[in-house]
């Protein structure tokens, strides 16, 4: 499980490879708060998870680890990460990222993206999403949460990219879908404007996204 938040002033949060913790953005959002460490991974992030009182667990469902035990020594033979990843996806379709960008009444925006990584991935993979400026991006202009096929994600640090191109005065909407051709397929993002206007895009067979004011 990792997960990143990142706030308009500069401010982040990120965790990596805590598979025991099933709400990894809530630390995510500690050390956001706290302002000192940016990123923390393995066991003493769970450790300090668990001394926050946070919930601490098993997430994994149990098909999920039978799957994995059943085909991990085959894959390692094999170099075949990816064709295991392939596998469990074409079963188990509708799996991915929690993504989330919002916008205050002060105008302040924050951005956050949540992940039981990629299925069946070799223990220790880190994908995009706890990687600041490849899952999880925000600017004073933008908020920008992004997902999918992790490793193109995080070599073209996607969520910055798109930042960037907002920055340099790119349309929003123009932005997204160019940084998405940039990826290649199996990515979608929602990505939010400092004047409320929001883009959701996705170059993948369904990514559901949802918009709500209050
Ligand atoms: N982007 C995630 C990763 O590669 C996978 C996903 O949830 O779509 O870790």
């Amino acid at each position: 499980l990792d997960a990143s938040l990142m706030s308009s002033d500069g401010r982040a949060g990120a965790v990596a490879q805590v598979p025991l913790l099933p709400h990894p953005v809530s630390l995510a959002r500690y050390l956001l708060e706290q302002d000192a460490h940016v990123m923390l991974a393995g066991p003493e992030a769970l450790t300090l998870a668990a001394r926050l009182g946070q919930d601490v667990g098993i997430v994994a469902t149990p098909a999920k680890i039978a799957y994995w035990q059943e085909h991990l020594d085959e894959t390692c033979r094999r170099l075949d990460y990816a064709g295991m990843a392939a596998a469990w996806k074409a079963e188990n379709p509708r799996l991915g990222t929690v993504g989330c960008v919002a916008l205050d009444a002060q105008g302040r925006l924050a951005a956050g993206t949540s992940t039981g990584g990629t299925g069946q991935c070799y223990p220790g993979r880190v994908g995009d999403t706890p990687v600041i400026g490849a899952g999880t991006y925000c600017t004073p202009r933008v908020g920008v949460s992004l997902t999918g096929v992790g490793e193109r994600i995080l070599v073209k640090l996607a969520a910055k990219r798109l930042a960037d191109l907002v920055g340099d005065g790119v349309p929003l909407d123009d932005a997204a879908r160019r940084v998405l051709d940039e990826v290649g397929p199996g990515a979608g993002l929602v990505a939010l404007g400092a004047e409320g206007e929001m883009a959701q895009a996705r170059n993948t067979p369904f990514m559901a996204t949802a918009r709500r004011s209050s």
